[in-house]
């Protein structure tokens, strides 16, 4: 506390993002990055861009990677909007499509910033209760709100929604924008992009940050209807308008170019994940079915909170939430099929 801090940073409660330790070397399964590297062709056009050409500004309007999105996911160039991380991206687009006098809605047990995001800009929010299968309850989602927010996959829970049912939720929403974050959606899900030619009231938001293994570059963007992705062009341009630097912008259009570095890492995540559900359920734990690349879990006998500080001490690092009805959980990612069978070791000394 500062007698420098005005009234709004006093009563903030920041986001607090999983540990990075830099004390020993851990199993990394905390806040899940991918455990492969990015493609090479990644690597290599980002060090060929090491140049003069940094004493220059960054192209603002990310024309390039826009190029790229767009014959990718087969829209126009005006649907597209690029962000430092998908974090800024869903904070822009908190700034411009929500408001002040009606409630916004998302899950009580859902990504963490989004309450962040909404106490920050001083928008009322309404927490919608997740079901006792930790399902989001869509239809308590279609009633009278300023806005509408669900990840899909969920986080931290994994657990997915058919698209259909999304699908209906923007429907009945015409007055509000729904907001679709999916960060986890390549790792078994199925995107909404294809609805945006039908909906002026969808925004899909992706990153490279998960299934392009560039958690470490900060590059998210948000595909909707052209109007949508003027109002967050309206508000970058009123805060920062080089959000994405030289490096990023050429490191971007690459990941989406090598489909199958994409395609090869996905899928090894896939099958890892479905390998270390059916070893945690071996050894007890109850796990959520998971289209993500972590997988949320709870075991009978040991607490959470007891799991997390063990394998902590055994050189695995796991994100354990201290939250009403999860606190018995851990949310584990999953690493390569050599880092979780040490997962499963360790397990299996705690519990003995
Ligand atoms: C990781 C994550 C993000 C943020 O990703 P960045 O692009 O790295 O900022 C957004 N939403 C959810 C649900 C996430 O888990």
């Amino acid at each position: 506390m500062s007698k420098y801090w005005n009234d709004k940073v006093r009563e903030l409660e920041p986001y607090v993002p999983g540990e990075q330790p830099k004390d020993k070397k851990y199993i990394k399964l905390n806040t899940n990055e991918n455990p492969y590297p990015p493609s090479k062709k990644v690597i290599e056009a980002m060090k060929n861009a090491v140049n003069d050409d940094l004493k220059l500004y960054p192209d603002p309007t990310c024309s390039d990677f826009i190029d790229e999105l767009a014959s990718y996911y087969n829209l126009d160039k005006d649907q597209i909007f690029i962000g430092n991380g998908s974090d800024e991206v869903l904070a822009f687009s908190f700034m411009a499509f929500f408001s002040k006098d009606r409630k916004i809605l998302f899950p009580d047990i859902s990504y963490s910033f989004y309450i962040v995001y909404a106490q920050l800009l001083n928008l009322d929010y309404k927490m919608i209760k997740l079901d006792e299968n930790f399902d989001v309850p869509l239809e308590e989602f279609k009633r009278p709100n300023g806005g509408v927010i669900i990840p899909n996959p969920n986080a931290p829970t994994g657990k997915y929604i058919y698209i259909e049912e999304l699908k209906k939720l923007v429907e009945a929403n015409k007055d509000s924008v729904v907001i679709i974050d999916e960060a986890y959606v390549d790792f078994g899900g199925e995107s909404m992009i294809k609805f945006i030619k039908d909906y002026d009231n969808l925004l899909v938001i992706q990153t490279l940050s998960k299934s392009r293994s560039l958690a470490g570059l900060r590059v998210g963007f948000a595909l909707g209807n052209k109007d949508l992705i003027e109002g967050l062009n309206r508000i970058k341009n009123s805060i920062n308008s080089y959000t994405i630097d030289r490096l990023a912008l050429i490191g971007s259009v690459e990941a989406i170019r090598d489909e199958e570095h994409f395609q090869e890492t996905t899928k090894k995540i896939i099958s890892t994940r479905k390998k270390t559900i059916k070893d945690l359920e071996g050894l007890g734990f109850t796990v959520l079915e998971s289209k993500s690349n972590f997988v949320f879990a709870s075991h009978k006998e040991i607490s959470g909170k007891i799991l997390y500080e063990k394998l902590k001490d055994n050189g695995v690092l796991v994100r354990h939430f201290n939250k009403e009805r999860i606190n018995n959980f851990l949310r584990i990612t999953i690493g390569t099929d050599e880092e979780m069978a040490v997962l499963i070791k360790k397990l299996k000394l705690i519990l003995r």
